[in-house]
């Protein structure tokens, strides 16, 4: 990640909406696609505060009415207001008559919009319906539904919410927005660590199996990764939560979780692979060097400048009492895998132009985000 510099000379980070020192609103303008000093001119039109670009923006409805978001849209609009290019994908948002849900959709779309930097750096292909792509993505941030206690229906008008991706569609419990929650969690499953961008690098790759891998190269991804079809993804839940994961994961896999399905153990090396890539563009942009490059970079060098930093941000983070940084240890099949997943995203990009370009958002989408949760649950393929 990169960081951006405010009219008055002050550093922005990629979530600011306010420069600390001269106090001007800031935003992500995405004609210049960098975080800039939103400048009113005499009319309160704003504009883009980069000379170069001076584009006129309007801020997304999302940062303008419930401050979650920091992007704006490029002028004109065929709308009087619009969603930007991140939340235009919401389909659900928290219900946010519930204390506390409008903090956690906050942590929510801050790692989503990373996921987006993740994605734009990569030049992957992605898209609603609108824009022609299969499947659409979507995302529906949803929390369980428990009816008050000491109610004689207790269990009854339930509905557990499974963080998991289904056709495009990447349903996230808010759940795991609660630290506390998720550190929780993080315990009770053995994992190194468990963040909110790392869910949705989880997830994404469900997504880009779909896009890239189904019906296309399944062959050269079954050899490497094993039959997706035998013990199918159910029987092979029933059997993880069961058995647990066997006891060599670490010899095979980067998680215990990704020895649980072919398809888990894709989303688990995805999600390793655009860590890496972040790692590595925000190592280059604070100036610790190194070949980061991540559309014609040679794997095998980025894999070393990952472990290496890897190391020294692990011992970093040991003196100063924190979990490791980069817990994960990438063993030769993992690094295969990692090599299947360095050719598909390129084979990705290049189908991009093809597929159709994500490069601008519709002034208006066609259906505004849900304000509360929908009643019914589609079934998740994928966790
Ligand atoms: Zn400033
Ligand atoms: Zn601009
Ligand atoms: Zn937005
Ligand atoms: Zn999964």
């Amino acid at each position: 990640m990169r960081t951006y510099r405010c009219q008055c000379g002050n550093s922005l980070f990629f979530d600011n909406s306010l420069c600390l020192a001269c106090e001007r609103e800031v935003g992500f303008c995405p004609a210049c696609h960098t975080i800039t000093t939103l400048l009113p001119d005499d009319d309160g039109q704003l504009h883009c505060g980069n000379p170069e670009c001076g584009a006129v923006l309007a801020k997304c409805i999302n940062y303008s009415q419930h401050a979650v978001c920091n992007r704006c849209l490029a002028l004109p609009l065929a709308e009087p207001e619009g969603f930007c290019d991140c939340c235009r994908f919401n389909q659900t948002i928290p219900d946010l008559s519930v204390p506390g849900n409008l903090q956690k959709w906050y942590r929510l779309e801050a790692a989503k919009r990373r996921l987006f930097y993740d994605l734009s750096q990569l030049g992957l292909p992605y898209g609603t319906a609108a824009d022609g792509i299969e499947p659409a993505l979507a995302f529906d941030f949803k929390a369980d539904v428990i009816p008050k206690t000491g109610l004689w229906r207790n269990g009854a008008n339930t509905e557990q919410v499974y963080t998991g991706h289904e056709a495009g569609l990447i349903t996230i419990n808010i759940r795991e927005a609660d630290d506390v929650e998720r550190e929780k969690l993080r315990v009770d499953m053995g994992e190194g660590k468990r963040t909110l961008i790392g869910h949705f690098r989880h997830e994404i790759g469900h997504f880009y199996w779909d896009v890239l891998v189904k019906n296309r190269r399944e062959e050269s991804f079954t050899e490497l990764f094993g039959d997706p079809n035998d013990p199918t993804y159910a029987e092979a839940l029933e059997l993880h939560y069961k058995q647990g994961p066997p006891a060599d994961w670490a010899e095979h896999f980067i998680s215990a979780y990704a020895s649980m399905h072919p398809w888990e153990d894709f989303a688990e090396t995805w999600a390793t692979y655009l860590s890496m890539i972040s790692a590595l563009d925000t190592a280059d942009h604070v100036g610790f060097g190194g070949e980061t490059d991540p559309i014609h970079a040679d794997l095998s060098a980025m894999i070393a400048r990952y472990q290496q930093l890897g190391i020294a941000l692990n011992e970093m983070n040991r003196s100063m009492g924190l979990l490791d940084l980069v817990p994960e240890v990438l063993v030769t099949p993992v690094i295969d895998k990692l090599h299947f997943i360095h050719a598909l995203v390129q084979q990705g990009r290049m189908e991009n132009g093809v597929l159709k370009p994500h490069a601008q958002a519709p002034a208006s989408p066609p259906n505004p985000p849900a304000q509360v949760q929908s009643q019914t649950q589609a079934p998740v393929t994928t966790a």
